[in-house]
């Protein structure tokens, strides 16, 4: 292959590892975001248990309180029985107390039931805060080896990207000034592959075909030349195939390839948009 078209290849091959290092850089924090999601779900489950356990110890000392009023009430109302004259009067200060005496009675069991609750969500108070617990650890261990690969990446990274821009000095200026324009104006792709087999002579960046001269001039690797359709610079991955191709095409003269030729200036711009 063409010397400058193998670190054309390279320097692409150099631009897809840092976009692949740039993409994991990205998903790694919400991936420690998303952990930090389960933990939160978790305590947000054990304190709302809590809160609904404080809430019931609130209503069982309420109603104690009630039962305080209730017994009070009954002994003033005992009190009057000596001083009522009538037999109305008397039946209806009975039935007073033993209205409040029922009452007494409903609270007491109202209280019980709340205490078995209390009782019973004492487990489940337990196992709430052992899930948070869980939770916790979980996170911590998540969070310190994704914070370590993040920073290991972003070592890698900064290295790659040095490298790149150290190796970037070896290509050619103007094969780099196209390279760059396509490289941000097409996907971050600005050299691709010829396809071979069933997709023969197709880009397999936009997917559109060459001229058979010019994907036998690509699998001869000889010349640096442009997908005439993207303007993306193409080459063959196989070089068996590019072997076979060029001995086919017998060194005749190729016509209509989107050539960018190493020594003329002039027509680097030649069939790139
Ligand atoms: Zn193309």
């Amino acid at each position: 292959m063409n010397e400058n078209l193998k670190i054309l290849v390279q320097l692409q091959k150099m631009d897809d590892e840092i976009m692949r290092l740039s993409a994991l850089l990205e998903i790694l924090p919400s991936e420690i975001e998303q952990s930090s999601e389960s933990l939160k779900s978790a305590k947000g489950e054990h304190e709302g248990f809590v809160s609904e356990v404080k809430d019931k110890n609130k209503l069982r000392l309420e109603k104690e309180r009630e039962v305080e009023g209730k017994i009070a009430g009954m002994a003033k109302a005992k009190t009057k029985l000596p001083e009522v004259k009538t037999n109305d009067e008397y039946k209806a200060v009975l039935a007073e107390i033993e209205n409040m005496k029922n009452g007494i009675n409903q609270l007491e069991e109202e209280q019980i039931n709340l205490m078995e609750e209390l009782d019973e969500s004492k487990e489940q108070e337990g196992r709430l805060k052992g899930v948070v617990g869980e939770e916790e650890k979980k996170f911590a261990d998540i969070k310190t080896v994704k914070e370590a690969e993040i920073e290991k990446l972003g070592k890698e990274k900064e290295e790659c990207q040095k490298n790149r821009n150290e190796f970037a000095k070896q290509v050619d200026p103007q094969h780099l000034a196209h390279y760059t324009k396509i490289f941000l104006a097409r996907e971050k792709k600005a050299v691709v592959e010829l396809l071979g087999e069933e997709k023969e002579g197709f880009c397999s960046a936009c997917r559109q075909r060459v001229t058979p001269q010019i994907a036998v001039e690509i699998r001869a690797g000889a010349k640096i030349l442009t997908c005439p359709h993207c303007s993306r610079f193409l080459y063959s991955p196989d070089p068996k195939k590019a072997q076979n191709d060029s001995m086919k095409a017998g060194g005749q003269a190729v016509a209509g390839a989107q050539s960018v030729p190493e020594e003329s200036p002039d027509t680097t711009e030649h069939g790139t948009p």
